[in-house]
């Protein structure tokens, strides 16, 4: 077997660093060739000299320079480059096979696209990519032939539950419905009364998982949720009435597939992302990802519950969106960005946080996307009266 080229776009984050522990174990099938990431320049320093990539790119320039120096010093022959457009070339190099998408938020569509579009095996870990222009993205998988295969935890358990043989971009046969799993993040028993005063060390400390601020406070609001109930529809080619939630607490069930004839396939397995990212990784075959087996006896029960809609009314946000299509989805996932780096930023509540993304969508006309320019453009918009409407109507908490 052949030694596979790979990419980490966002390598310091969460899933980037899990994505290097997995592939620590398997030097002899996997050669890092490609490591990004947007200012963290001493972690990818760190980085490039255990894993020896041809390259890596900081978006910052200035990070860059510190970078580079740092590397010389240490007498590293690693090349090291800088900005958005140097990292969308990069990705289509041929000496890459494997592109894992770890940027966090709308940063990582234009790389993930670029990866797609040279045809690679794609690691989606990016869910804002799909839910901001998830039929482009989709529609360019086929055109190219690339390979996407979704590390969303939720996502990867359908994906191991669809029929032999599928691959996401259509819809499973005889599958009539999804069913992701959510734990509830860290306020599934907090009053609704005390979620206006938490701060965002108590959004960020997720009972299960550990992960980067962003995706840790749309955890705590269930947009995390939404965004997953919008990607579920693309990668698995189904509308969102049949992408059902449940709230299971343990996290060991990360999601299930319903057939035709009633039967219900779960995946299970500890809460860790290195399990989903070795899948994607060796798909069809499976290879160790160091994660513990999972002992049930210890865990003893498996609770499911509807999620409660009053207290976190994102998930419902998103699910309009999702049916109003065209531009919604980009445009709540813009409103959610802006309105979550406020609140981690203390200049917004918690709560918030979905008043803010409705206004943003009540406010700005939806049009059907023809383009990625559509796509940004409604992005860019609904910052901006994202970023006004937090100013104006909450500028008092500042
Ligand atoms: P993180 O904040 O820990 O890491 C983000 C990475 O992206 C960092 O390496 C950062 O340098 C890089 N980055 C940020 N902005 C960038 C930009 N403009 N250009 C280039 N690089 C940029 O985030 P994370 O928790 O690892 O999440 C990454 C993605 O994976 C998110 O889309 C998230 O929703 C998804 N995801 C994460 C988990 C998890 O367990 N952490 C689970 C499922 C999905
Ligand atoms: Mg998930």
């Amino acid at each position: 077997m052949s030694t596979r080229g790979v990419a980490i776009l966002g390598s310091t984050g969460s899933i980037g660093r899990s994505t290097l522990a997995v592939l620590s174990l398997h030097p002899d099938r996997y050669r890092v060739r490609l490591l990004a990431a947007r200012s963290s320049w001493q972690a990818l320093v760190d980085q490039a000299l255990k894993f020896k990539p041809d390259r890596v790119i900081l978006i910052d320039a200035g990070a860059a320079l510190l970078a580079a120096r740092a590397l010389r010093e240490q007498g590293s022959v690693t090349r090291v480059e800088h900005g958005a457009t140097a990292l969308k070339s990069a990705v289509a190099e041929s000496d890459i096979d494997v592109v894992m998408a770890a940027i966090v938020g709308a940063a990582g569509l234009l790389p993930t696209l670029s990866a797609v579009r040279a045809g690679k095996r794609v690691l989606l870990a990016n869910k804002e990519s799909l839910v901001m222009a998830g039929r482009l993205l989709m529609d360019e998988v086929q055109h190219a032939g690339a390979v996407l295969i979704p590390i969303d935890s939720e996502h990867n358990a359908i994906f191991q539950c669809m029929p032999a043989g599928y691959l996401p971009g259509s819809a499973g046969r005889g599958v009539t419905r999804l069913i992701l799993t959510a734990s509830g993040g860290p306020f599934r028993g907090t009053q609704w009364a005390d979620l206006s005063t938490v701060t965002p060390d108590q959004a960020c400390a997720h009972p299960k998982w550990k992960m980067g601020r962003k995706i840790s406070v749309d955890s705590a609001t269930l947009m995390n949720k939404g965004l997953e109930v919008i990607e579920a529809t693309w990668l698995f080619g189904l509308p969102e009435s049949k992408v059902e939630v449940l709230v299971h607490p343990q996290s060991v069930v990360h999601s299930l597939v319903e057939y035709k004839d009633g039967s219900i396939l779960a995946q299970m397995g500890a809460p860790d992302m290195r399990t989903p990212i070795a899948q994607a990784l060796a798909w069809p075959e499976r290879i160790d990802s160091g994660v513990q087996s999972l002992n049930l006896s210890e865990i003893g029960r498996l609770e499911f519950e509807p999620p409660d809609h009053v207290r976190f009314p994102s998930l419902e946000l998103a699910r309009m969106a999702a049916r109003a299509g065209g531009t919604a989805p980009a445009v709540l996932n813009a409103a959610n960005e802006v309105s979550v780096q406020a609140f981690l930023d203390r200049r917004l509540n918690f709560t918030d946080i979905p008043v803010v993304i409705d206004r943003v969508l009540q406010r700005l006309n939806i049009v059907p996307i023809r383009a990625l320019s559509d796509v940004l453009e409604a992005d860019a918009a609904a910052r901006r009266v994202a970023a006004l409407q937090i100013e104006t109507v909450y500028g008092a908490l500042a």
